[in-house]
């Protein structure tokens, strides 16, 4: 007989956007008028810049033709995105990290899960609380967790890093040394940032500890303020320990056209082997690449008028978190992130859990928004709005909790 991943039982009811889905639909079936704004999922809404869509419009032409078609793209990614890659993201930042370094992919969601393939399954891991669901999830799936106790909303064996109000959303070094080590920066949910000299206490810390760190910068081209790091590698002694992770979905509105990359340093190691020949066997073994006409769109993000497009659509949606932000503050609520990060985290008022103002919300002014406690327990009594909508639906979102 054939037998199942028993892990895959661990894992708790409906993922959160489902769960989410659900009570939307249910409520639309019950309300067939309800004009129901949807800042929930972080899904981006502006279509692809103009730049961009020229360079689709050439490199589907290329394939057309014998002489420029193209088949499988080499195991790591084309040269050409790979070098555009580190000159613009890391040698610019004065990160020496070279175009072999870097992994391209679909996404960072899939790089996130995958990367644990890796690593042997008595790794033990931390996560932030609340986190991205991928990391944990992903590692459950794998059988690197325990159970699941649905009393604390967490798995046994892994090490949860409460991320607070009191500690500004940055999670301080545990006591209890985990061997990986998933952190996000600008956070998703809490839109927080993390400076260079915490960030670099991390780094010491997984050096001194032989731990390795997952880096998420999916969020890195939101960050506005000076001296926050972009990437991990702006740390000194980074490249001995950790691998970063980036995508184009939120930088360049690929969410649909999928496009990602990896950073393995080619010296980082641990128990005296290289990752980096670990990561390529793997992506060369499971991957076969990341379609042509979407590389080349992908380096158009770094021509200079792609540059500028790009930076347009993140004013655009950043110029949304500030009108979520102040609009929320104004109305008294206590509120987090929207100037690093596409991401507003708000305390719920008057001890609402979190899905008790998910409903609220939904009834009084139909909008929709993620619980935090579905990110984690550290969740519990937060909530999250997402600056991707369209202006007009942000700014009708927001009136109308102002009415409220
Ligand atoms: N990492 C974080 C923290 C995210 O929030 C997301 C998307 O929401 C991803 C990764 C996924 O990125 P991609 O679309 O490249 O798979």
């Amino acid at each position: 007989m054939a037998k199942i991943n028993k892990n895959y039982l661990k894992l708790p009811g409906s993922y959160l956007f489902s769960a989410i889905g659900k009570k939307v639909n249910d409520y639309k079936e019950a309300n067939p008028d309800a004009n129901i704004i949807r800042l929930g999922i972080g899904d981006v809404t502006r279509p692809i810049a103009p730049a961009i869509i020229d360079t689709l419009h050439g490199a589907v032409n290329e394939m057309g033709e014998e002489a420029s078609f193209r088949g499988y793209a080499p195991d790591l990614g084309y040269e050409f995105l790979r070098k555009a890659i580190s000159d613009f993201d890391y040698k610019s930042r004065n990160c020496d990290i070279s175009a072999d370094e870097i992994f391209v992919s679909d996404g960072a969601k899939c790089d996130c899960g995958n990367i644990q393939e890796i690593f042997g399954m008595n790794n033990t891991i931390a996560v932030c609380d609340p986190v991205y669901p991928v990391y944990v999830d992903s590692n459950v799936m794998a059988g690197r967790t325990g159970d699941y106790d649905a009393e604390t909303g967490r798995y046994d064996g892994v090490i949860y890093l409460p991320c607070t109000a009191d500690n500004g959303f940055v999670p301080e070094l545990p006591k209890e040394v985990p061997d990986l080590i998933y952190l996000c920066f600008p956070n998703n949910p809490t839109g927080a940032v993390i400076d260079k000299t915490r960030l670099q206490e991390w780094v010491d810390y997984a050096n001194k500890n032989d731990s390795i760190i997952l880096y998420d910068a999916a969020y890195e081209s939101y960050i506005s303020e000076d001296d926050i790091p972009h990437s991990i590698y702006e740390c000194e002694g980074a490249k001995e320990c950790a691998i970063e992770f980036r995508s184009f979905s939120k930088t360049a509105g690929f969410t649909g056209l999928r496009l990602g990359y990896t950073v393995i340093p080619k010296e980082l190691e641990t128990e005296g082997e290289k990752l980096w020949p670990l990561w390529a066997r793997r992506h060369g073994t499971k991957y076969n690449g990341a379609p042509y006409i979407i590389q080349r769109a992908g380096e158009a993000v770094y021509s200079k008028e792609g540059r500028r497009q790009v930076m347009e659509q993140i004013a655009y949606y950043m110029g949304n978190a500030k009108y979520i932000y102040d609009g929320l503050k104004d109305c008294g609520y206590e509120v987090y992130g929207g100037v690093n990060a596409p991401y507003i985290w708000l305390k719920t008022p008057d001890k609402m859990t979190s899905w008790e103002f998910f409903d609220y919300l939904l009834k009084k002014a139909n909008v929709v928004g993620t619980p935090g406690v579905g990110f984690g327990p550290k969740g519990e009594g937060y909530f999250r709005l997402t600056a991707f909508g369209s202006r007009e639906n942000t700014l009708a979102a927001i009136d109308r909790i102002k009415t409220l």
